[in-house]
């Protein structure tokens, strides 16, 4: 199928962007695609107007501050996980990219649109949960920083303002013992529920509307997993216990 009518726009910088979004009706950023153009091309999503921040320089940076590193809007899943300087200040994230679909779909995604989109089964919310890290969000009124444990909200959803570009998001640095380990049917397919271990904290994913904290004793204490035609709410619970048994054997 093809997309619903919209108007492009193509900003040469993060304010203009910023501006746009500020003054367009029902307005949504376009980063990698790779999630937006398949909910547009099955008309899921209808915004009358998309951004596409891919011709703005300078926001395509991995580097190092305050212990972790810091990911901008532009960088592709794919140069993280190619990135040293990831492997070298949190390999929990490296290890967690090789999980997100394939390398094609890596090379035009980028990390800070998987968290802005938000998908409750996707790893790096998780690690990013797990690891206790925040974004960077800028707006016309100016920049503010959301930790991750402020930022989910629901399925698909963010604490983020529609008028807000998310510009980077920072994860610190992961010491061992740390892991991330999922379980879905094919190799590259959406997980049916996941966990990512750092130290001693544990996130999950797949089994809620939002990653989630919990307790490495009892993951599974006041889950209710979705039914649907992958698995079942009981099977989830029981890969979480597994899985975490596992994230905490390793
Ligand atoms: C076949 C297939 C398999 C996949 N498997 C997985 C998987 O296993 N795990 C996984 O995590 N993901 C998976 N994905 C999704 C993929 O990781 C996407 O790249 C990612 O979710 C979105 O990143 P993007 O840059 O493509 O964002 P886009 O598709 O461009 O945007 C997604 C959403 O985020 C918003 N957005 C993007 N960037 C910003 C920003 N900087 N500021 C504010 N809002 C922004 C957009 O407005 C849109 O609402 C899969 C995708 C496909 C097609």
């Amino acid at each position: 199928m093809k997309p619903p009518p919209f108007a492009y726009h193509a900003p040469g910088s993060i304010d203009e962007a910023c501006n746009l979004l500020s003054t367009l009706e029902d307005a949504k950023v376009l980063a990698g695609g790779q999630s937006l153009i398949p909910l547009l091309n099955f008309r899921l999503a209808r915004p009358q107007h998309l951004i596409d921040i891919n011709r703005i320089a300078g926001v395509d940076r991995i580097y190092e501050r305050d212990g972790g590193v810091a990911v901008q809007a532009l960088v592709r899943q794919a140069a993280v996980e190619d990135s040293d300087v990831v492997a070298r200040v949190c390999p929990l994230l490296t290890d967690a990219i090789r999980l997100v679909a394939h390398r094609v779909i890596r090379n035009r995604g980028t990390v800070c649109g998987s968290i802005a989109h938000a998908d409750p089964a996707s790893e790096l919310p998780a690690v990013l949960l797990a690891l206790g890290g925040s974004v960077v969000a800028k707006s016309t009124r100016g920049e503010r920083v959301i930790g991750a444990g402020a930022l989910f909200a629901g399925v698909f959803e963010t604490t983020l303002a529609p008028d807000e570009v998310l510009v980077e998001a920072w994860f610190p640095s992961s010491s061992k013992p740390y892991s991330v380990i999922e379980e879905s049917r094919r190799h590259g397919d959406f997980a049916l529920a996941g966990v990512v271990r750092a130290s001693d904290r544990l996130a999950l994913f797949g089994v809620a509307p939002t990653p989630v904290l919990a307790d490495p004793r009892d993951p599974a204490r006041g889950l209710e997993p979705s039914r649907d035609l992958e698995a079942s709410p009981d099977f989830r619970l029981h890969l979480i216990r597994v899985l975490t048994e596992q994230a905490f054997a390793a």
